[in-house]
Formats: C-alpha cells, sequence, structure tokens
C-alpha cells in the first residue's frame, strides 16, 4: 500500500498552520496571502462556503458529508477553541493565481491571450459545475484586470502579482471597484437597478470597476432586461464577470454578450495528485488509495474534494496515528470496499446466491448503503465494459487491474450490457423502495439467476429456430377460425391459388385495391373467371364491382364476382393474424422463454421486424 509519507511534523500543527505558514520552511506560494486570523462567518460566505457548510460555522467536519457517513464518531477534531478557528482546507487552498487553478489550462490560455493583445470582452461567462473554481476564476481575472503591480506601475497581466493593494484586497473580497453579488439572493430588478446605477460612476480606486455575479441564471426576467441594457453599452471602466452552473437558463441576449468559459469538471487522477500536494502542505500523510477514494467522490470539484479531505485529516487525527488511511475514508464516505465489491460481482456472475447474500450483509453491517453497493457493482460493470473495449482496465490497484481484465475477456459485450441493465434497474428499485437493503438483495439475486440465461445473441438464435419450425401449429391456428363464427369450413382450398391473384392486383391495380381483397375477401370458390366470396364480420360495403374491374385489369380477362352467403376460407389479413398469433404462443411456450418470463415477469415479447408473409415488411394489419 503506497503510502504518501511526508516529515509530518505533530498532527496539532495542523490546527495552526493557517497562522503559522513559516513553520514549513519553505512557504507556499498560495500562504503569501490570507494570513489573516480566523475568517468570519461573511468571510467564509464570501468565499463561497456557505453552500457547503450550510451554516458557516468555520469548523470542520462539513455536514454534507457527515450526513453519508459511517457510524463513526463525527465530533469536530480535539474541539479546537473557538478563539482560534481552523481554516478549512477550501478556504485555505482557494488558488490566488491562475497557475494555482487546476484542470482550466484551456481557459488560462485564452484569457492570457485577450489580456496580452488588449481585447478584453466586457463581459465574461463563468460555466461549470459546482466546485470547478468559477468564483475564484472570477476574482483571479478581477485581479488580472486590477492588478499594479508591486511597483505600482504594471498594466493588466495574466500573472497578478498578488502583492499590491488591488490583489490583496480583491483576495480578501475588500476592494471597493470590486463588487460580488450572488443572484440566488438578489434576483430582482431593484438588485439589478442599483447595479446600473453605480456603472456610470468611475472606479474608485482601480483600473476597472467589476462587478462579480454568482448564480446569475437566478436574476429574473425583469433584472435581466435591465442589465442587457448596460451590457450592450458598457462603460469603459466597467467588466461583469457572470457565474453560472446553469447556463441553458441564460436568455441568448445576454450570452450573445458575453464571452464565455467553460470550466471544466476536474479528472480523479488530476485531484487525488492536487490532494497529495496539500496533505505534503499540511504535513500530513496519507494512502494513495485514500486520495484517489477522496478524488473520485469530489466528482471533479477542487472545493468538495478539500472539504471530504479535511474531515479525513480531522478522522486521522482522531486515530492518534495522522495517516488518512483509505479504509477509515472508505467508512466515512459510505463507500464499499473494492476488494468486498469485487467478491459480491464474483459471487453474483458465479450463480452463488448464499454468498451474494452474504457479502450484501457484511457490506451493510459496515455502513455501506445498499444504494452504494449497487453503485459500486455498477461502477465495476462499466469499469470492465471500457476495459474490453479499449484494452486497458482504469484501476486503482495492481489487484483490481488483474480482476477488471480478466471479466473483460471472460465475459460477453452482450453480457456486461445486460448486467448494466439489470442493475441500472436494480438501483432504480433501491432508490424508491422501503426497504432499501431487502431491495438490493433482490435485485443482486435477479442479476445474478440471469446471469445462468444465454446470451441475448444464442437466445435470439433459438428463437429463430422456434418461429422457422413451420406450420404445424400454424395452419391449424389459421383454421380455427378467428371470426369465432363456428368450424371453419372443410371445403378443399380453392382450385386457383388466391394470394397470387391478390399479388397481382397489387403490381398492376395498387396496393389499396389489394389491401381491400387481404381485409375484405373470404374466399368461397375461385375458378378461372370466377370468383364467389365472403365478408369477415364488420364489413358491408359493396365491393363486387370494385373487386370485378380489379380483377379483370390485373389478369386482363373478364371476371364474375359473386358475394354469397357462406363461410369462406379466412381472409388473407385473417390468416396473417392467426400464424402470428400462433408462432408467439409457440415461442412463449417453448422452455428458454418460458423460463425468462419467469424470472423478468415484466418482460414483453416483442417481434422482430420481418419481411411479413403479405404485402411486404412493417404492415400493421390492425384495425
Ligand atoms: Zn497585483
Amino acid at each position: 500500500m503506497g503510502h504518501s509519507t511526508f516529515a509530518a511534523p505533530p498532527p496539532t500543527l495542523r490546527d495552526m498552520s493557517g497562522d503559522s505558514p513559516d513553520m514549513f520552511g519553505d512557504t507556499p506560494p498560495w500562504e503569501t496571502e490570507e494570513q489573516d486570523d480566523a475568517p468570519s462567518a461573511a468571510e467564509l460566505e464570501a468565499a463561497g462556503q456557505s453552500s457547503m457548510f450550510g451554516e458557516p460555522a468555520p469548523t470542520p467536519p462539513p455536514a454534507r458529508v457527515a450526513e453519508q457517513a459511517a457510524p463513526v464518531d463525527l465530533s469536530p477534531p480535539k474541539a479546537a477553541p473557538p478563539a482560534q478557528p481552523y481554516r478549512v482546507l477550501a478556504r485555505k487552498y482557494r488558488p490566488q493565481t491562475f497557475a494555482q487553478l487546476i484542470g482550466q489550462e484551456a481557459m488560462v490560455r485564452t484569457l492570457a491571450n485577450a489580456i496580452k493583445r488588449d481585447r478584453l470582452a466586457h463581459a465574461f461567462l463563468m460555466t461549470g459545475v459546482r466546485g470547478v473554481g468559477k468564483t475564484s476564476t472570477a476574482r483571479l481575472i478581477a485581479k488580472a484586470l486590477n492588478c499594479i503591480g508591486p511597483d505600482g506601475k504594471g498594466g493588466p497581466t495574466i500573472d497578478p502579482c498578488g502583492q499590491c493593494e488591488p490583489c490583496t484586497a480583491i483576495a480578501e473580497g475588500r476592494h471597493i471597484d470590486v463588487i460580488e453579488m450572488d443572484a440566488a439572493s438578489h434576483t430582482g430588478v431593484d438588485d439589478v437597478r442599483e447595479i446600473i446605477e453605480a456603472v456610470r460612476y468611475a472606479a474608485v480606486s482601480a483600473r476597472y470597476k467589476i462587478y462579480i455575479i454568482d448564480e446569475v441564471h437566478m436574476l429574473s426576467r425583469n433584472a435581466f432586461n435591465a442589465l442587457l441594457k448596460t451590457l450592450e453599452e458598457p462603460p469603459a471602466h466597467v467588466k461583469f464577470l457572470f457565474a453560472t452552473t446553469e447556463v441553458d437558463k441564460l436568455p441568448v441576449t445576454v450570452l450573445s454578450r458575453c464571452q464565455r468559459f467553460d470550466l471544466r469538471r476536474i479528472p480523479s487522477p488530476m485531484l487525488a495528485e492536487h490532494f497529495a500536494h496539500v496533505c505534503k502542505s499540511e504535513g500530513v500523510a496519507a494512502e494513495d488509495e485514500a486520495l484517489a477514494m477522496v478524488a473520485a467522490a469530489a466528482e471533479g470539484s477542487v472545493r468538495d474534494g478539500l472539504s471530504i479531505l479535511d474531515q479525513a485529516i480531522a478522522h486521522a487525527d482522531l486515530d492518534g496515528e495522522g495517516l488518512v488511511q483509505a479504509a477509515r475514508v472508505r467508512d466515512m464516505l459510505g463507500l464499499a470496499d473494492k476488494s468486498a465489491r469485487r467478491g459480491l460481482l464474483d459471487a453474483v456472475l458465479a450463480g452463488e446466491g448464499a454468498s451474494v447474500l452474504d457479502h450484501v450483509a457484511q457490506q451493510f453491517a459496515l455502513g455501506v448503503e445498499p444504494i452504494n453497493l449497487v453503485r459500486g457493482i455498477m461502477d465495476l460493470v462499466h469499469r470492465i465494459t471500457v476495459a474490453q473495449v479499449s484494452g486497458a482496465a482504469d484501476a486503482h490497484s495492481a489487484e483490481e487491474r488483474e480482476a477488471l481484465e480478466g471479466w473483460a475477456k471472460g465475459l460477453s459485450a452482450g453480457q456486461l450490457h445486460r448486467l448494466w441493465q439489470l442493475l441500472l434497474k436494480g438501483h432504480e428499485e433501491v432508490k424508491s423502495a422501503p426497504d432499501p437493503l431487502v431491495a438490493a438483495q433482490m435485485a443482486l439475486l435477479r442479476v445474478m439467476h440471469a446471469a445462468d440465461l444465454p446470451d441475448p445473441g444464442m437466445l435470439a438464435r433459438k428463437l429463430e429456430e422456434i418461429a422457422a419450425r413451420p406450420p404445424a401449429s400454424a395452419t391449424a391456428a389459421a383454421s380455427s377460425s378467428p371470426s369465432g363464427s363456428g368450424a371453419a369450413p372443410a371445403a378443399a382450398l380453392p382450385a386457383m391459388p388466391w394470394e397470387p391473384l391478390v399479388e397481382m392486383v397489387e403490381r398492376e391495380v395498387g396496393i389499396g385495391m389489394a389491401d381491400t381483397l387481404r381485409m375484405q375477401v373470404r374466399v368461397v370458390s375461385l375458378e378461372h373467371g370466377h370468383l364467389r366470396y365472403a365478408q369477415p364480420p364488420g364489413f358491408n360495403e359493396d365491393i363486387a364491382a370494385l373487386v370485378r374491374n380489379a380483377l379483370a385489369k390485373a389478369t386482363g380477362a373478364a371476371w364474375q364476382v359473386e358475394k354469397v352467403a357462406a363461410e369462406g376460407t379466412p381472409t388473407l389479413v385473417e390468416q396473417a393474424e392467426a400464424r402470428k398469433a400462433a408462432e408467439a404462443d409457440a415461442v412463449r411456450r417453448s422452455p428458454l422463454v418460458a423460463a425468462t418470463l419467469a424470472a423478468f415477469p415484466e418482460a414483453e415479447l416483442i417481434e422482430e421486424e420481418r419481411q411479413s408473409a403479405i404485402g411486404g415488411a412493417r404492415r400493421n394489419w390492425r384495425r
């Protein structure tokens, strides 16, 4: 197990480190600022933490993680005296330069070019999921635009000095010309009007007056309209920096006036690396796997990840060893143990029901939520599928890689897709079930039973064989007339074949006429030049003349056509439907399908579209 071990100062140092960065010899660049003391609640709020912590209490652990944590002691670490609140990592490691903003290189490059060429837009829009650094970026841009350099003579730069008065004031959120507003709490037109009126006045002390509007999509329509007027012709000294998680909700009129930056979710490996870096700076040792877990749980958000890391470090301190361990992080996050997860999938695929239930029970006892268990297996199946397609497994450990590659070789693509479908369904059930544990057990057992079934390809071939096995039953069904009016006529088939004649009509006269014949004509007798027919129940239209003309046109001969009071042979449509019903019945009765239907009561037999016996493909005869 690879530990990233660093020369760790005593754990208590961490609590103080926010105020004593010098203790680490080389001061990390991001600590050159914000050497202020405890942040006030308002500062934390401004730092964008409020959404993370509910109440902006300046001590960890964050409530969000606590909610899903395993049953472990969650009391705050070492009860730091309220006089010296611990500065949360997410705030402490808020990037202060573009270089520290991880995962957004493309955006930084574009911005650097714009600054270099002095082609700065009046409005910027930062989009992306929460926690990817939209507000941080907005502040960095504010710094970049207003930095005057250490000597007070610099111009706009992609590399703000971080030392001049504008830089420090912006970093601390107290610059008079950089106005931050959260649209979530100021949605009204009055709030915007306030801005617009202030826009007219020049910046007090900086180069640009900068408005940072967070969650801008929350503004009301009227507010947008008011804003738009300003955006159309903003005074040269004003810049707008908008941030939003839901860019779709912005009016096009606003979008079209902004230079847009899409901030990407940060990939897990990059996050893990960043967290390793943070741990090192904090003097905390952490297992690689633990950091990988934190990174995965962060789902692309640096801020969320750092909050989880905060919590993990607090747990490590509680343990007394100060080492952030994978096992503890797993407990904390309520994640399924990777190896246990693999064991469970093994049991499912091997069809060992008792073992499946054992695994579920064990994981549940360890505090793993049933829903996470199913998700864990889904994640595994997904990664096996990817490994199969790409030929390389994305694994956190050698054992995991070996297992993934083994499965990728052993399972067919069809099987994997079916597993995924079944798990997805199970996931829905677990989510909505009154008892998630029971639902998870049932879902996994169902997956296990289905693993026995032949793969869909083989099933399809079997069905084809059955369907192709002809007519014994089909003929029987066809003659037990679906019209329900008693026994079918024992009369021999007409002397002249009817179906080819109808096809001739279709070719020579048209499909409409041919369909009339197929639907309405029960042949009683058919000889050259003479058709006697009956109509099935429900058809009363007199079609004799039509039929006569059609047959004459198709055959080039005169026809005598008469309707008689007799049963007649079922119409072609009736025959086709009877055949179909008989086939479906035969398919349904075949042992394979019967087993499938028993396993999946909600399954439906879906007929594959194929050349129908009459009238070409895809004809739906149901009226
Ligand atoms: Zn500066």
